[in-house]
């Protein structure tokens, strides 16, 4: 919750959701590990069930340690809604799938974009096609047609990624919201990439947003968490519905994480966004490289869109080597030094990561290619190191090549 004249990201999260008097005054909130919560007597735990949304009985539910890192998360959400709620949960896969069970019934139809996150693709293309026969049309999503064609009238859901896994291209997201609401079709939006401090799909009339906390939102590749973020009688049913049915519930101890993550968020940020675009840039006028995929740069086919629906550029973008030749593609991934090799992003380390080595094993070579993805791209997340240290690491394994 906040007020129009409320302060800025950085002062929120530092104070926010936070009452001391509650824990004789210690700086740092304690970690609530606690599974469950004692009464004084009948009436006290008949009320609290009655209330049970707001007073926490069970962890699984509500816990006081989550729900100060939900409360600071709800309110870097928005910059003038006072109606939203936050839940954290036990990974972003665990939101992304709470909210499309939330969305949809059995044979219902969703419209996604192609490009959403790889599991977010299987849960839709596999799992509820397979066992609830919901239908997913998935569509480039780049252009509003794109899904007014795509939706029927068993259209119950869109997911949004923006910008979206491993392309990085966007969609409009008021545009879509628009469209959807005059359709009664519900909205979610994955917004890992973009955070919450840079990107506001709720104010952008989106019904609802979910996070990997496990990226830029924890930042230090010390949690796997998630984070749901929508109005609150949306949250309330997603609450007792999918949070207590499926219970795929966040421990204390990450909570507690992700509060001391978020007092560093937009700060972190910033140097991620600063690095990254030096390294774009560097990249992109390589004449080993033959393209850079990151919405900063001015050459990103969308970077109006960009600039217009976010107000940054965090720190994880793709580029495609000059070649098709695997032999020198692993020199170029094997000689780096600063910029480790594994999966996910977002933390303060930089990562690389070669988006064929998964698609060549669940994917025939025309889907991959279908996807838009080549031999020769590769991920990097960008870390807090010097970003003179890590163009130099970057240019050192080119020559390789
Ligand atoms: C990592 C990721 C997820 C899944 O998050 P987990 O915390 O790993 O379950 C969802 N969406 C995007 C865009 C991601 O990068």
């Amino acid at each position: 919750m906040k007020d129009p004249h409320s302060p800025s990201v950085d002062t929120l999260m530092a104070h926010f959701g936070e009452d001391r008097t509650m824990y004789d005054g210690a700086v740092v909130p304690p970690v609530f590990q606690n599974s469950l919560f004692t009464f004084k007597d009948w009436d006290d735990i008949d009320a609290a069930f009655e209330d049970r949304t707001r007073r926490p009985i069970y962890t699984r539910l509500i816990n006081p340690t989550t729900r100060i890192a939900e409360q600071k998360i709800a309110a870097l959400a928005t910059a003038s809604r006072t109606d939203l709620e936050a839940r954290l949960t036990a990974s972003g896969m665990a939101a992304v799938s709470a909210v499309i069970l939330h969305s949809i019934c059995a044979g219902d139809h969703v419209v996604a974009v192609k490009n959403v996150y790889g599991p977010t693709n299987n849960f839709l293309n596999s799992y509820l096609r397979e066992k609830m026969g919901v239908e997913t049309t998935f569509v480039p999503g780049t252009t509003l047609q794109d899904f007014a064609q795509a939706v029927t009238p068993k259209t119950k859901l869109i997911v949004l990624e923006s910008p979206s896994s491993a392309v990085f291209t966007l969609q409009n997201i008021q545009e879509v919201a628009d469209f959807a609401r005059s359709k009664q079709i519900t909205t979610m939006i994955d917004n890992t990439w973009a955070t919450p401090v840079f990107q506001k799909p709720l104010d952008l009339g989106i019904d609802l947003e979910i996070h990997s906390a496990s990226k830029y939102i924890g930042g230090h590749s010390d949690v796997v968490a998630g984070v749901i973020i929508g109005p609150r009688d949306r949250m309330q049913r997603i609450a007792v519905q999918e949070g207590e049915l499926l219970g795929a519930t966040v421990a204390p101890w990450t909570s507690w994480l992700i509060t001391r993550s978020l007092r560093t968020l937009s700060m972190r940020l910033e140097r991620h966004q600063k690095n990254a675009m030096a390294i774009a840039l560097f990249l992109e006028q390589h004449p080993k490289i033959r393209q850079v995929r990151f919405p900063g740069l001015e050459s990103h086919p969308q970077y109006e869109l960009a600039c217009r629906q976010m107000t940054g550029f965090t720190g994880l973008m793709g580029f495609e080597l000059d070649t098709e030749d695997l032999p020198s593609i692993k020199r170029f991934f094997n000689g780096l030094t600063y910029f480790q090799i594994g999966v996910s992003w977002g933390g303060h380390e930089s990562l690389i990561y070669a988006p064929a080595i998964s698609y060549l094993k669940e994917l025939p070579p025309e889907r991959f290619k279908d996807l838009g993805i080549s031999l020769g791209d590769m991920r990097i997340s960008v870390g807090l190191e010097n970003a003179e240290d890590l163009i130099q690491d970057l240019a050192s394994a080119l020559q390789l090549m």
